[in-house]
């Protein structure tokens, strides 16, 4: 599988049409939830997925019924001021079919201790997305064809279903496509992502010179076996300073949420609100791209040495979050924000495309305790040691680096 995520460039009105349609998912998932809810809470067996699916077309015409008869006596701008002038009629339906099959399968991988009890979805999230058929789905080189964002089914209205793509020929077209999603970022940006065969994808394979890379991964930096040492993306000053402002942002967000409460207007209402949210989303995804620039960035650096093989650690991250220490809250905190797993799929997944072999490292090998040079363990070996002395061939050597050398070993004997 190969997976492209393209911009997409929606005129005014196709926006509005995609908006609905996602807030209209979001409300088919609340409805779900609080029926799947509602069995649970009374210790009773949660019917099948194709029992809801017809439950829900009976309530999707209750609704559509009520809120006609809502804005019967209400004029067009009235019933936009207040949220009544889309039905789930207008909506695609294939969007809310999937809706129900994801709320319903969290609520399935809960049952098999996979994951946490599910949440109900917000209508503010900052990205949400919803499913577009891959059989009704179609792309020229520059525009992508959606369904139903146009009501009308008169041919000159049909046009409204194609929107510009912000890539020419970025996705092959005339072949056949997996899960396609519409996904929006911060209420404002806007997103096709398509998985295709991997036998479609772009293929070029590199002539690889004979080294073997081993790469340490720790909190503070990234280091690897050929001396490269970067920063880790949390401790760069650019990084530090977006953190800053979101967090601000997000302190002016929550005093305008209190004013408008006490005010009892709804939060659709209160225009300050909506004004502040926008600044508070563009400070989160300057955060998210940052870190998603810089992982690319050291990425790209350690694949055009051209190594043959490429060592890294099988992190165990959720172990590391349940650890009880006396540091485990700051731990805990760093990791948060620290792309560890990000990092690592993202650069096994490019290594094995052009042809570069990942071994992963046995969980409990323990790298940073071994010595590079002579391979005695030291197993008293403290978190606050920076540089790593040998007893007994007195090797001096700073600590990641080491652990580096060690991997780079590993990956040599196996
Ligand atoms: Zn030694």
């Amino acid at each position: 599988m190969y997976t492209y995520k393209v911009m997409i460039h929606p005129n005014n009105k196709q926006f509005t049409r995609i908006r609905l349609t996602l807030n209209k998912c979001v409300e088919c998932n609340n409805i779900v939830y609080d029926y799947l809810d509602s069995f649970i809470k009374n210790n009773e067996k949660i019917p099948s997925c194709s029992d809801v699916r017809k439950w829900f077309t009976i309530q999707k015409q209750i609704k559509d019924k009520e809120t006609l008869e809502k804005r019967c006596n209400m004029t067009n701008k009235e019933s936009r001021d207040k949220h009544l002038d889309t039905l789930f009629y207008d909506v695609s339906n294939d969007a809310l079919k999937q809706e129900i099959k994801d709320t319903y399968n969290s609520f399935v991988r809960f049952f098999k201790k996979l994951s946490n009890y599910p949440i109900r979805k917000k209508f503010n999230s900052y990205k949400s997305s919803f499913y577009v058929d891959p059989f009704k789905i179609r792309f020229t080189d520059k525009k992508v064809r959606l369904e139903k964002i146009s009501t009308s089914r008169k041919l000159n209205r049909q046009i409204l279903n194609w929107v510009n793509l912000a890539e020419k020929d970025r996705i092959p077209v005339g072949i056949s496509y997996y899960n396609p999603r519409v996904v929006i970022e911060g209420n404002e940006r806007l997103y096709i992502v398509v998985s295709v065969d991997a036998s479609n994808s772009p293929k070029n394979k590199i002539t690889t010179t004979n080294n073997t890379i081993g790469i340490d991964l720790n909190i503070k930096s990234v280091v690897t076996s050929d001396e490269d040492y970067y920063k880790s993306v949390t401790k760069t000053k650019t990084y530090k300073k977006a953190v800053k402002k979101e967090k601000r942002a997000q302190r002016k967000l929550s005093r305008r949420y209190i004013k408008s409460k006490e005010l009892n207007k709804s939060l659709k209402e209160s225009k300050n609100y909506i004004k502040e949210r926008k600044i508070k989303n563009k400070y989160t995804r300057r955060v998210t791209h940052l870190k998603d620039n810089y992982i690319d960035y050291i990425i790209k650096s350690i694949i055009d040495n051209k190594p043959k093989r490429v060592c890294i650690e099988d992190l165990d991250v959720n172990g590391m979050k349940k650890k009880k220490d006396k540091k485990a809250k700051q731990i805990r905190r760093c990791l948060q924000q620290n792309p560890f797993r990000k990092l690592l799929t993202k650069l096994t997944y490019r290594c094995e495309r052009i042809g570069i072999m990942v071994v992963k490292a046995d969980r409990y090998y323990s790298s940073s305790k071994l010595c590079s040079n002579c391979g005695n363990k030291k197993s008293d070996l403290k978190l606050s040691d920076r540089v790593y002395i040998c007893p007994k061939c007195g090797l001096k050597i700073d600590r990641d680096y080491n652990a580096a050398l060690n991997l780079k070993k590993y990956a040599l004997a196996n």
